[in-house]
């Protein structure tokens, strides 16, 4: 059994609000205007005894249901389910990319010497690669190249070693536009590394 106390203010508390605010205006006008923006609990919404509560003075006010604030209410709520469903897939689905990037083969560029190979992880390894998801992490900036580059010529190099930039973060303005392509295609990952890249016109 749910019982809901609702206070609501006299005339008396009214008058005595609007004079503390200095208001000089109808007092009815007010509680007309009151009652259409503050919704009295209807029992369509499951309570079994609603009292309004006036000065002290407790009063059982059952309204006449009206089913449709249900309709409303609950297509909300099947809207808000939606949304988490969809929520969901989305990071089941880059779990299950990321999953799946332990195994299959991707494009792998060298950001030094632009060399580019389509292999599996343990391939790329196995030959020296720096490249997640072995080194570093998809999606953030590392090195990433070939067996035969060096540390010292990444981006990532570059920005962690920056006097400009007192925090390793990579500031766009400041990257050249091959340092960009590098830098837009890690940000990408894994999707950039599906699908061979175009070659861009300084190649
Ligand atoms: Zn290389």
């Amino acid at each position: 059994m749910i019982e809901v106390y609702v206070i609501c203010p006299g005339d008396e508390l009214w008058k005595e609000n609007l004079k503390k605010r200095g208001i000089d205006r109808p007092l009815q006008r007010y509680k007309e205007q009151a009652k259409q923006e503050i919704e009295f609990p209807n029992p369509a919404e499951g309570m079994d005894r609603i009292y309004k509560v006036t000065d002290g003075e407790i009063r059982l006010q059952m309204d006449s249901p009206r089913p449709e604030i249900l309709d409303k209410a609950r297509l909300e709520l099947a809207e808000e389910a939606e949304r988490i469903r969809r929520e969901d897939e989305k990071v089941r689905e880059r779990k299950e990319l990321l999953e799946s990037m332990k195994t299959r083969p991707f494009w792998h560029y060298c950001e030094v010497c632009g060399k580019k190979e389509y292999i599996t992880a343990q391939q790329a390894f196995d030959s020296g690669w720096d490249y997640p998801p072995q080194m570093g992490d998809f999606g953030l900036l590392s090195p990433r190249t070939c067996g035969n580059c060096l540390l010292k010529d990444t981006l990532y190099w570059r920005v962690t070693t920056c006097e400009k930039v007192p925090l390793p973060i990579v500031v766009e303005d400041m990257l050249t536009p091959q340092e960009l392509v590098i830098w837009r295609r890690i940000k990408g990952e894994p999707q950039s590394l599906l699908c061979m890249e175009e070659d861009g016109e300084n190649d």
